[in-house]
């Protein structure tokens, strides 16, 4: 018998999955770790590390990945360990008190869409401070009882890892997450199958898996599309976050704003308010003009309704920031839409138009956003103004100044932000509902009341934490991809927890300005390797893969780093993520941030340093515009000195040199005989009494019910009333005041002859009367003198707008009388203006017809 060299068939191999059973003992650590609360309630986060710390590390601090991999006979010893026991159920009763507590229901409810949250780095769902924000404020929303869902997408990839090739290319790694593995839960259909949400594209469906990140009492729901029910094409719409092509990006927007709004039916959700986190979500708004037609609405009732109820927040500074599509990719996806909407494909394309009509420009998200919404805000003071600049071309008639865009300043969620350490200062020597009034400014002041040496203390225990963990974690990483061993240990050693540690961390796009400290090379040499204050600066950040400039960034710093004179000086830590955040931020001694004037809508890792006893040093723009008090840290001046920007870099860095060497060091290194300097500590204490509150996620989300959402809801639900009574009454006004627009008449305009000529004398009375013809309408006109002034640098500014009463009515004619005066001298324009009038508008802008006339 011939015996063959080898025989052996092929084995058939079937996956097995093995999952812990726990005990019935811990079953309760299962549900704590499917609901995030335990990533801002630190002794939770603790008592996961505590079951297994060496694979808590190994599961990337995942508490369900943790618990899934979690050996039987650890998790019998654990059943019966008496203290490990006592601890977790003392934190699960903790745990199922706050589920407990029902939404609020005094306050309106708010529906969140957002492309991405920042709630965990265990989640990779967002890529920066966008998604940090909304992170924080569905926690926030948990926090303080708000009935509040949020809607995003569970990506498959979501933003890369950061790793650095040995020369300082970035390089992008997309790892696939095992959603099984993660805190959230599948959402289920009444038969306890997967619920699959069905949203049209073209002519077939692209079909969504719905998952649940169950945010303390907060639900998030988020789409997924990676399933085999959906083609190749459509499966990677949730496959990236901010990743492939435009007809990609409109896949995607189309799922989260008619995909949202379709899934929100489907559960039964309807909320007071709809709230579009940046122009991603805004055909949200598409899809509920839609549902409210085919109830039986005309377009024009529905969009008072839809408008009444939404707010759109804009988080960019600048328009080439925003979301444009060509009209025929736009057509391709949304040429269904207007018929369902009873308008025509000139009407939506108009929507999303600053001049409505020209075939040229592009569907803008955030125009339509601003015609779909009531309420728009920017997210400082500073990024309000330049947004009303910004959309003003969107209501002309009005000064941008007139326009209704406001603000809010963005805030930081304390609880996640606040090293536990500071959390244990702030218990100690706060009041004790501190918490629960977190923004109010007496309570923080109690901070000049712990003693200095108990602050430096606590620094000093952060700063440490934060260099044993940058040993710890990038030995390894720099090791591996970049230079050699002997290097990689006299960095660490250089490494020094008594020098002033500065940190700037944040995306390296380039307006931030990562590169300015490296202007005068020669003189930062100097800088840091002055024997007598010793100072060293860690970067982190990631930037875009399509930013070849700021990835030009990056490789820029870590060849600096790597120069003998800037060795251990010049730290670049790799993948800034949240872990990497929350040490950074508590760990250093001062927060740089050094944007291009006025580019940083908002930031916020400033403000979470705040909170950590550590001193931002950073350029007035965003919210440190507003945030920043003298002794309280330091600012580089808002005011733009040149036009060139490689000018004003040389300046500011200039001037970042010169606050280093005069003030920051010598302030720092004043130390007494404790080792600290009492003038180092005054100026944290005076950070965190006059700075830190204004900047909590609570203050954040409290203004958000203030200005938008409080008078959002009442309106809404007072226009709905008595079957929409008033909405179908203000819509038919609408109609008639537009209809007869053009033929209303200024049938006479008296002027006294001074005003005629131009030429008026200051505390002079002038006697203007104006007839006008409404043409049928019943007082539906207002008409107004403008008085503007053009500044130096030939910007025309209103200064004055000074209303005409009615006083007389005869048939259709309507007299209006003002007394003109002006009591400062000097060089003005006068005009005059018709408006439609009406109580039941909200703003200006909601019914935007404006005719200018002087004669
Ligand atoms: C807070 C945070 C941001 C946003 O910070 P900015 O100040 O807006 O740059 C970005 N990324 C991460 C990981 C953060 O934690």
């Amino acid at each position: 018998m011939k015996i063959k060299t080898n025989y052996a068939n092929t084995p058939v191999w079937r996956e097995i999955n093995v999952k812990s059973r726990i005990p019935e003992s811990l079953k309760m650590l299962e549900v704590m770790a499917r609901n995030i609360w335990w990533a801002w309630n630190d002794d939770a986060t603790e008592m996961f590390r505590e079951l297994d710390p060496e694979l808590w590390r190994a599961v990337g601090q995942n508490p369900v990945a943790l618990l899934e991999r979690l050996n039987y006979e650890k998790l019998e010893a654990l059943s019966v360990d008496k203290e490990m026991l006592g601890k977790i159920n003392a934190i699960y009763d903790r745990f199922t008190e706050y589920m407990s507590v029902k939404p609020d229901k005094n306050r309106p409810s708010v529906a969140y869409f957002c492309m991405e949250y920042g709630l965990t780095h265990v989640l990779k769902i967002y890529s920066g401070g966008l998604g940090i924000l909304a992170g924080d404020y569905l926690k926030e929303a948990s926090d303080s009882n708000v009935d509040m869902c949020g809607i995003g997408f569970l990506y498959r990839y979501g933003y890369f890892t950061q790793s650095l090739s040995m020369d300082g290319q970035q390089i992008a790694n997309y790892e696939a997450q095992n959603f099984g593995s993660l805190p959230l839960e599948r959402v289920k259909d009444e038969n306890d199958q997967p619920m699959v949400l069905d949203v049209p594209y073209l002519n077939y469906y692209v079909h969504a898996y719905v998952w649940r990140v169950n945010v303390g009492r907060v639900p998030l729901y988020l789409l997924d599309t990676d399933n085999e029910m959906n083609s190749e094409f459509d499966r990677s719409i949730t496959h990236q976050l901010y990743g492939g092509d435009w007809e990609n990006r409109l896949k995607q927007e189309i799922l989260l704003g008619i995909g949202g709004v379709l899934l929100l039916k489907k559960l039964g959700i309807k909320k007071d308010v709809y709230h579009c986190n940046e122009g991603h979500a805004a055909l949200c708004n598409v899809q509920r003009l839609c549902d409210y037609v085919e109830s039986g609405m005309s377009f024009d009732e529905a969009l008072e309704v839809v408008r009444a109820s939404s707010l759109y927040t804009v988080h960019t500074p600048v328009p080439a920031g925003h979301d444009y599509f060509d009209e025929g990719l736009f057509g391709k996806y949304m040429g269904g839409y207007p018929q369902r909407m009873g308008i025509s494909w000139q009407d939506l394309m108009d929507l999303g138009r600053i001049n409505p009509g020209d075939p040229n420009e592009r569907f803008c998200m955030s125009t339509f956003a601003c015609n779909t919404c009531q309420e728009v805000n920017g997210v400082s003071w500073l990024h309000g103004k330049v947004s009303q600049e910004m959309f003003s071309g969107i209501w002309k008639g009005y000064f941008p100044e007139e326009n209704h865009v406001g603000y809010v300043t963005n805030g930081v969620h304390f609880p996640t932000w606040c090293a536990s350490e500071w959390k244990a200062l702030y218990n100690k020597y706060f009041d004790k509902n501190f918490m629960h009034d977190q923004s109010n400014p007496k309570i923080w002041e109690r901070i000049y009341n712990v003693p200095d040496e108990e602050i430096w203390k606590t620094r000093v225990a952060l700063k440490n934490k934060l260099i044993n963990y940058i040993r710890d974690q990038f030995r390894d990483t720099w090791l591996k991809n970049q230079r050699d061993p002997s290097r990689v240990v006299s960095l660490m050693d250089k490494i020094n927890p008594n020098a002033l540690l500065i940190g700037f961390a944040r995306r390296f796009a380039t307006y931030k300005r990562a590169h300015l400290l490296f202007t005068d090379l020669d003189r930062l040499a100097k800088i840091v390797n002055n024997p007598d204050y010793p100072v060293q600066f860690l970067f982190a950040g990631k930037a875009h893969p399509h930013d070849g400039a700021g990835q030009g960034l990056i490789k820029k710093i870590i060849e600096i780093s790597n120069r003998p004179e800037f060795l251990g000086k010049i730290i670049f830590l790799e993948n800034y993520d949240m872990k990497l955040a929350r040490r950074l931020v508590s760990g250093v001694d001062i927060w740089m941030n050094t944007p291009t004037r006025p580019l940083e809508a908002s930031g916020t890792s400033g403000e979470k340093a705040l909170m950590n006893g550590v001193v931002n040093f950073s350029v007035l723009d965003g919210w440190w515009l507003e945030g920043y008090r003298e002794g309280a840290g330091w600012a580089l001046t808002e005011k733009r000195t040149y036009q060139n920007q490689e000018h004003q870099d040389q300046l500011d860095a200039a001037t970042i040199y010169s606050i280093l060497e005069t003030e920051i060091l010598p302030l720092y290194y004043a130390r007494n005989k404790k080792g600290y300097s009492e003038g180092w500590i005054k100026t944290i204490k005076n950070s965190i009494a006059q700075v830190a509150p204004h900047y909590t996620m609570k203050r954040q989300l409290d203004d958000y019910f203030a200005k938008f959402y409080g008078k959002e809801a009442e309106r809404f639900h007072a226009l709905e009333a008595n079957n929409y009574e008033q909405v179908k009454k203000l819509a038919a006004w609408k109609e008639e005041v537009a209809a007869k627009w053009d033929e209303i008449q200024v049938v006479s305009f008296n002027k006294c002859q001074d005003l005629c000529n131009g030429n008026v004398e200051s505390g002079k009375d002038y006697k203007l009367t104006c007839v006008v013809d409404e043409k049928g309408l019943d007082d539906a006109i207002g008409i107004e003198q403008v008085v503007t002034y053009t500044n130096a640098e030939g910007r025309e500014y209103i200064y004055a707008v000074n209303p005409m009463k009615m006083v007389k009515r005869e048939g259709n004619l309507f007299t209006f009388e003002m007394i003109a005066g002006l009591s400062n001298a000097g060089s003005f324009k006068v005009a005059y203006r018709m408006f439609p009038k009406n109580d039941a508008l909200p703003h200006r802008q909601d019914f935007c017809y404006v005719r200018w006339f002087n004669e």
